[in-house]
C-alpha cells in the first residue's frame, strides 16, 4: 500500500491553501487528490469578479483567485493527482481512490484534511408538484454549461431560491440575453448577501418575489411554465395568490450541502445543523489525524475566508504530524438564542493563538447585539445594525477569555438593547 504523510481530499481553494500551509510549516510528503481534471474547484465556473477582496485587496475573477493558489502548490512542488476519486476513507486513514490510468489504488496518510466542498440541493429535495420535463437545472449547472461549456440552458427564466448563485446567474442569464422574469424565495427574506441582490437584481430590474414558491411545473417534454404563489408564516401556499409565468427554464437556488459521505464513511462526527464535521479551533474533527475546511466544514459566503480556514488547517495538520494531537481538555462552544451554529464547536484549552470563531443567525435582526458569555458571564456585546441568515460572522476570542476550568462559551443574539 502507498504511503503518505498528508492526504488532501480535493483540490479547491480550501484543500490548495492547506496545502500551501502544511508544506510551509514544514511537511514534506503530501498529496493532494482531485476528481476532477483541474486544480480550482467550483471556482473555475465563477468567472465573475469579486473574489480575492480580502486575501488580495483586489477585485479578481473565481479563476484568477484559484490560479493564484494553484501558482503556490507548484512553486512548492506539491504532487496532485488528477482525475481522480477518493471512494473511501476509514477510520484509520487508509483512503481508497480510483482513476482512468491507476485503477484502485489504497493510501495510507498519516493525516488527512478533508476539503470536498459541498454540492446543490436538487429538485428531488424539494418535492415540487408537477410534471418532470427538460428545463429545470440547479444553479450552478447552468452556471458551468454558460460560463465553461458555452451553453445556455434557455431564454425565458424563472429562478426558484435567492441563495448567491441563484442570484449571480440571474445577472449572468440577463447578460447572455435571456430574460429572467422572476426570483421566487420561499422565507420572508433572502438566502444570499446584500450586495448580490443590488448587483445582480436591482441593477437589471430583476424582481425578487419573498414568501413566494413554485407550486406547480407545467410541460410535459419540455418546460412550459411555473406557477408561483405567496406562502404564510409556515410556509403553506395561500389560495388565491397563484400566478403562472410562462418559461422554458426554471433554476434552482436552494441550498448547499456539504460533501460528507467520505467523512461519515469514516464516523466521524457530524454536526446536523451545519452538515460539516464537528472541529475544535484547530479543525480537528473527531478522528485523530482528520481535519477539515472550507465549504465541506461549512457552506462559506465569500472564498476569501475558505484560505483562511484553511491556512488553519494546513498549519494543524503540520502540528499533529511532528508533535501528534492536543491532549488538552476541550471547552464547547454553544449556539443559542438566534446564533444557528458556531464553528469551532469547542476549543482546546491550551490554545495560545486568538481564535475567530464564526456563525450564522437563524433570521433576519434589527438594532440587536451578539453577545458571547463566558459561564454566564457577558464577555463581549457587539451592537449590529443588521443581522442576516445570508451572511457569516465571526467573533475573536482570545486565550485570555477562555474560562480557567470546566464551563463553557455561550453565543447568542440579544434584541431591543441597543
Ligand atoms: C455551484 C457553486 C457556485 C458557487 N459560486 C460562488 C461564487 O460565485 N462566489 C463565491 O464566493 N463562492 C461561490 N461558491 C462557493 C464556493 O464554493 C466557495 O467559496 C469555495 O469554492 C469553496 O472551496 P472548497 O475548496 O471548500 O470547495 P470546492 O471549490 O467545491 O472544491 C472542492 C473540490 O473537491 C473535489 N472533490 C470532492 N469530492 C471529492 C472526492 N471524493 N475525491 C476527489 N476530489 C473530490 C471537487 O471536485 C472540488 O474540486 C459557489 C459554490 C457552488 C457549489
Amino acid at each position: 500500500m502507498k504511503h503518505v504523510e498528508l492526504a488532501i481530499i480535493g483540490g479547491g481553494p480550501a484543500g490548495l491553501a492547506a496545502a500551501a500551509a502544511a508544506r510551509r510549516n514544514g511537511v514534506e510528503d503530501i498529496l493532494i487528490i482531485e476528481r476532477d481534471s483541474r486544480l480550482g474547484g467550483i471556482l473555475n465556473q465563477c468567472i465573475h469578479a469579486g473574489f480575492g477582496l480580502h486575501t488580495f485587496g483586489q477585485e479578481l475573477s473565481g479563476p484568477e483567485y484559484a490560479q493564484r493558489f494553484i501558482d503556490q502548490v507548484a512553486e512548492l512542488s506539491i504532487p496532485c493527482l488528477l482525475d481522480t476519486m477518493v471512494l473511501d476513507l476509514s477510520e484509520e486513514r487508509i483512503l481508497t481512490v480510483t482513476s482512468r490510468t491507476e485503477g484502485l489504488q489504497q493510501i495510507k496518510a498519516d493525516a488527512v484534511i478533508l476539503a470536498m466542498g459541498c454540492r446543490e440541493r436538487p429538485r428531488g429535495a424539494l418535492n415540487i408538484p408537477g410534471t418532470r420535463p427538460s428545463g429545470i437545472w440547479s444553479a450552478g449547472t447552468a452556471q458551468r454549461l454558460v460560463n465553461m461549456e458555452g451553453v445556455m440552458p434557455g431564454r425565458e427564466v424563472v429562478i426558484l431560491g435567492s441563495g448567491d448563485i441563484g442570484l449571480i446567474m440571474a445577472r449572468r442569464m440577463t447578460m447572455e440575453g435571456a430574460k429572467v422574469h422572476a426570483v421566487a424565495e420561499v422565507m420572508p427574506y433572502s438566502g444570499g448577501l446584500k450586495r448580490n441582490i443590488v448587483q445582480c437584481l436591482d441593477d437589471f430590474d430583476i424582481p425578487l418575489f419573498l414568501s413566494t414558491t413554485v407550486v406547480e411545473i407545467h410541460g410535459r417534454k419540455k418546460l412550459e411554465g411555473v406557477t408561483l404563489a405567496q406562502v404564510d408564516e409556515r410556509r403553506r401556499p395561500i389560495p388565491g395568490t397563484e400566478r403562472y409565468i410562462p418559461c422554458d427554464t426554471l433554476l434552482l437556488s436552494v441550498g448547499l450541502l456539504p460533501e460528507n459521505e467520505l467523512s461519515a464513511g469514516a464516523n466521524v462526527a457530524l454536526s446536523p445543523i451545519t452538515g460539516g464535521p464537528v472541529v475544535g479551533e484547530d479543525l480537528s474533527t473527531s478522528i485523530p489525524g482528520v481535519f477539515a475546511c472550507g465549504n465541506v466544514l461549512h457552506v462559506h459566503d465569500l472564498v476569501d475566508f475558505v484560505s483562511q480556514e484553511a491556512t488553519l488547517a494546513g498549519e494543524a495538520a503540520a502540528r499533529y504530524l511532528s508533535a501528534g494531537e492536543s491532549q488538552a481538555e476541550t471547552i464547547p462552544l454553544l449556539a443559542e438564542g438566534g446564533v444557528r451554529y458556531t464553528v469551532p464547536q469547542f476549543i482546546h484549552r491550551d490554545t495560545t493563538e486568538n481564535v475567530t470563531v464564526r456563525f450564522r443567525v437563524g433570521q433576519p435582526y434589527r438594532n440587536a447585539a451578539v453577545c458571547v458569555y463566558v459561564n454566564d458571564q457577558l464577555l463581549r456585546r457587539i451592537p449590529k445594525r443588521v443581522l442576516a441568515p445570508g451572511e457569516m460572522e465571526k467573533v475573536i476570542l482570545r486565550p485570555a477569555d477562555l474560562p480557567a476550568e470546566g464551563g463553557s462559551i455561550r453565543f447568542c443574539i440579544e434584541e431591543g438593547t441597543n
